[in-house]
């Protein structure tokens, strides 16, 4: 691999220290599918999706990913008080926005509307129904049904425990691309 390209890739490990510009730009270019398959032959198939998301902008591995990261959420929350399901979908969905960042929305997914408890449709209360949004801690707190205060004291850490089992993954993943 050209040194170039792993300097990006680099940078991309990092991202959480990365200005927020290159955050957003480094989610597409770089790596092809093809190249990405070749790197993790072997590989748990989490860390595969990671690399195809994250490096090849194979933006269909997005769920996936969420998904596990909902399913980590429920793994080390042994210690979190008051954490219902919906409000860890909501952190790994933060969490997953950030790390990886799109344009749409975390929560609709573009969609604009999510449904009520009815399951009537609702416009979205994270992007106000645009369908794009990178939510603020105000839009966080309002979502996960929480006091203002308990963001820094409480949640900010939860979504740090979060990406870091994500930056554990996202190293191995870095580690096997670079032998590219
Ligand atoms: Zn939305």
């Amino acid at each position: 691999m050209k040194r170039e390209a792993a300097e990006t890739l680099i940078s991309r490990l990092n991202a959480r220290t990365g200005s927020y510009a290159m955050r957003v730009q480094g989610v597409t270019g770089g790596l092809s599918g093809v190249d990405v398959a070749a790197a993790m032959a072997g590989a748990p198939r989490i860390e595969e999706s990671i690399a195809r998301l994250k490096y090849a902008g194979q933006e269909e591995y997005r769920v996936e990913v969420w998904q596990w990261l909902i399913a980590v959420a429920i793994r080390i929350s042994d210690n979190w008080r008051k954490c219902s399901f919906e409000q860890k979908e909501l952190l790994a969905a933060f969490v997953l926005n950030e790390v990886v960042p799109n344009r749409l929305c975390p929560v609709c997914h573009g969609r604009t509307w999510t449904p009520d408890a009815k399951g009537m449709e609702e416009t979205c209360a994270c992007c106000d129904g645009k369908g794009w949004a990178f939510p603020t801690k105000k839009h966080k707190v309002k979502l996960l049904g929480v006091a203002a205060e308990s963001w820094s004291r409480t949640w900010a850490d939860r979504a740090n425990q979060l990406m870091d089992e994500f930056d554990q993954r996202d190293r191995r993943v870095i580690e096997r691309v670079m032998k590219l």
